[in-house]
């Protein structure tokens, strides 16, 4: 499981899903030295049965497209060089646009979504956007018609706005069961994504990934993108995680990807 599911990177918002940015910046620092980070596109073609990549390698998603990654995600994705992808909820792109009352945990201050413009801008910078559904609900409490149609709504406008095709889907809250994964097939996407708590049956529309969320330290961030996760939690294989940190960090003159 060594697809990394981010949401926000923000100061203020004390929230899980709210990364700070100077954690965000070691973290990626940490990725670009020590792991492989592959486009998500090209992740998909690394995936083995279990739905987890080859060791030493990782991909980077993120939920929501809150805008803080704007500001906080977006330099640093620039100047590491990381390729990412951005998961968007397509009705706060419409002109009525939609509040962001889908979180827990809200902050003092409003959260907001990128805008159009910030989309394009990141997109122009090489950061891939791919679908959130339209409006966030939780697809497991939609009619298999209702949930196809947020589904199929959702890829159509984005790929009207963003000029590209949209096949990736990343379920709201990683909530799936059966009728979405068919309904998410007859929207047209090709591949979606899950945020297990425990394990699932690999699918290609339920391909896992790992959360990361605010205060997870280095060592959490490591582990996270070792594989096998589940099995990781050992002294033993820390050790081994730090050791090949190592052995990585001495070889010179890494090309950039
Ligand atoms: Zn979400």
């Amino acid at each position: 499981m060594t697809i990394l599911c981010y949401h926000s990177v923000h100061a203020r918002w004390k929230s899980p899903l709210a990364v700070e940015p100077h954690a965000f910046v070691r973290q990626a620092a940490w990725l670009r030295s020590s792991r492989r980070v592959l486009g998500l596109e090209q992740a998909l073609h690394r995936l083995d049965a279990s739905g987890r990549l080859p060791r030493g390698a990782a991909a980077l998603t993120f939920d929501d497209g809150f805008a803080a990654l704007h500001e906080h995600v977006l330099p640093v994705l620039t100047r590491e060089r990381l390729p990412a992808t951005v998961f968007l909820v397509a009705q706060t792109l419409t002109p009525a646009g939609q509040a962001v009352d889908w979180v827990d945990t809200p902050g003092s201050e409003p959260i907001t979504t990128l805008n159009l413009e910030q989309v394009l801008e990141m997109q122009d910078a090489g950061v891939d956007f791919q679908s959130h559904s339209w409006a966030h609900h939780d697809l497991t409490r939609l009619s298999q018609a209702e949930c196809e149609n947020d589904l199929r709504r959702s890829r159509e406008l984005l790929c009207d706005l963003l000029g590209r095709r949209v096949t990736l889907l990343a379920y709201p809250r990683g909530r799936h069961d059966r009728h979405v994964r068919t309904a998410a097939a007859r929207a047209g996407y090709t591949h979606a994504f899950a945020l297990p708590e425990g394990p699932e049956l690999p699918d290609p529309y339920a391909i896992p990934r790992v959360g990361i969320y605010r205060g997870n330290g280095q060592l959490t961030v490591r582990v996270k993108t070792s594989r096998p996760y589940l099995r990781v939690r050992t002294s033993r294989h820390v050790s081994t995680g730090v050791k090949a940190v190592k052995r990585v960090t001495r070889t010179p003159g890494r090309p950039g990807r």
